[in-house]
């Protein structure tokens, strides 16, 4: 008998919604037909739901991974919002035996760290060395309040270190000491802009969001960053999706603290929630949580996608009556009676959470 059967759900694989039935075993997607009549150890019958590639997360902070002071339990922060594999975003333990441990798969954005007014590459690099393969790129954390002598030049030259070694840079864009077109400018093709709505100091927002479309037509990924009710700005959003310009991916940024907004209910997916009602497509708020952060991250082959073959990570989505009430820290309010909830989620062929 093989393990898992999903029937009658409408999938979402990554690129494109059909009706389907979706076959597990052994920890792989076996077989993704319209119609699978076969005996399972456990079947779901998905109907009225959306099945989709496990989600990928792309700006969080785990626990074992970011710094102990405000990471969330891995688990507990993604897998219950349908999330199977996430980027921390703050990567300072150092402890990649830790990371290993974690059922969440993960890659990890090693913190700058600045000492003496300069960038300290001698910390920057043990801790890339630390995690090898995991670390995909580098966070600027660059907001006064982090350290209150940032400056272009600082930022240049994380930029050009990590651009010489074939990493990311993901640069927090809050309460800057600078504008976001320049620090637009110093960012490449494959790097990432996050809390690209803030509405705060400095934001892209005051500029009628020309830098965040210069940004993404120069393939910089634009991620929303949403952090729960500190790091977006409502009514910025709503007017950037209004005008079409989108976030390229939606990254929750779950820290010990957003992952308490409304109860504990906050995760994955109350920000596609929020993101549906200011006016993405379903199709468009599918893709930044799965195909568009594993391209981003490199890991297109292994994540967001569900193919024949490929390692059984599935979410079940329902959207229904999870509602929600929010107020941004401008005031702004946005609720909504209706949202997603996250129904099953199976990592590596295992019921995880349903
Ligand atoms: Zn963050």
């Amino acid at each position: 008998m093989v393990d898992i059967l999903i029937k009658n759900g409408r999938v979402w694989d990554g690129e494109e919604f059909y009706y389907s039935d979706i076959l597990i075993d052994n920890g792989k997607i076996e077989e993704i037909l319209p119609k699978i009549n076969t005996d399972a150890d456990f079947v779901y019958d998905a109907s009225g739901k959306t099945v989709l590639p496990g989600l990928v997360d792309i700006h969080t902070h785990l626990r074992t991974l970011s710094s102990e002071s405000i990471g969330v339990q891995a688990e507990m922060g993604c897998f219950p919002f349908g999330v199977t594999a996430a980027a921390d975003t703050e990567g300072c333990a150092g402890n990649k035996y830790l990371s290993d441990l974690l059922m969440v798969k993960n890659v990890v954005f090693v913190t700058a760290g600045i000492r003496d007014n300069k960038p300290d590459f001698e910390y920057i690099s043990q801790r890339l060395g630390d995690y090898g393969e995991k670390a995909v790129g580098i966070k600027v954390f660059y907001d006064s309040c982090s350290y209150k002598d940032w400056s272009m030049n600082l930022l240049e030259e994380i930029c050009s270190f990590a651009h010489k070694k074939n990493l990311k840079v993901m640069v927090h864009s809050t309460n800057s000491p600078s504008p976001m077109e320049d620090i637009v400018s110093v960012l490449k093709k494959g790097d990432i802009l996050t809390h690209a709505f803030h509405g705060g100091v400095n934001s892209g927002a005051k500029d009628g969001y020309d830098c965040i479309i210069k940004a993404k037509n120069r393939g910089i990924t634009v991620d929303l960053g949403f952090e729960g009710i500190n790091h977006t700005d409502f009514s910025v959003l709503g007017n950037a999706i209004e005008m079409d310009v989108l976030p390229d991916v939606i990254g929750t940024d779950i820290t010990k603290y957003s992952v308490c907004t409304l109860g504990g209910r906050y995760g994955m997916t109350m920000v596609m929630s929020v993101a549906k009602k200011l006016g993405m497509s379903e199709k468009e708020v599918f893709k930044a949580v799965t195909s568009a952060p594993a391209a981003s991250l490199g890991k297109d082959a292994k994540w967001g996608h569900i193919k024949e073959g490929r390692c059984a990570d599935v979410t079940v989505l329902d959207y229904g009556n999870e509602g929600f009430n929010l107020i941004d820290c401008f005031g702004n309010n946005i609720k909504s009676d209706k949202g997603y909830k996250c129904v099953l989620t199976v990592a590596d062929g295992r019921i995880i959470y349903r």
